[in-house]
């Protein structure tokens, strides 16, 4: 199966995003903890967290709007890797993570339903 996006947004407020070295040192993105003042060194950045993308209160990505993303042609580049299809092993985990919070969403319909 070819890697596709049905535009759920699920992976948009799982998962911490890590922007790269480039992306980071661009300024362009909101990131954790701005507030404290950007870091140069990157290694240390990224030991701090501080290249991650800044979340909302409740807990997705600040760039997400709805289910779409309010940046998606200038989308860091872990977001364009990253497919809830892949087979990649790299991605094995978050897979797992993505099905089984898939599942419980659904499950919550039903329940509401019932
Ligand atoms: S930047 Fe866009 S694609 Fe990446 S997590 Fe945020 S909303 Fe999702």
């Amino acid at each position: 199966m070819a890697n596709t996006c049905n535009g759920c947004g699920l992976c948009c407020k799982l998962f911490l995003i890590n922007l790269n070295r480039e992306e980071y040192q661009s300024g362009k993105f909101k990131t954790m903890f701005e507030q404290f003042g950007h870091i140069d060194d990157f290694k240390l950045a990224r030991e701090s967290g501080v290249n991650f993308l800044a979340k909302k209160e409740n807990g997705e990505c600040i760039y997400l709007d709805g289910q779409d993303c309010s940046i998606h042609a200038d989308r860091p580049a872990v977001c364009r890797d990253f497919f809830c299809t892949s087979k990649a092993e790299k991605f094995k985990t978050m897979v797992k993570i993505i099905k089984e919070a898939d599942k419980e969403k659904n499950s919550s319909v039903l329940q509401i339903k019932a």
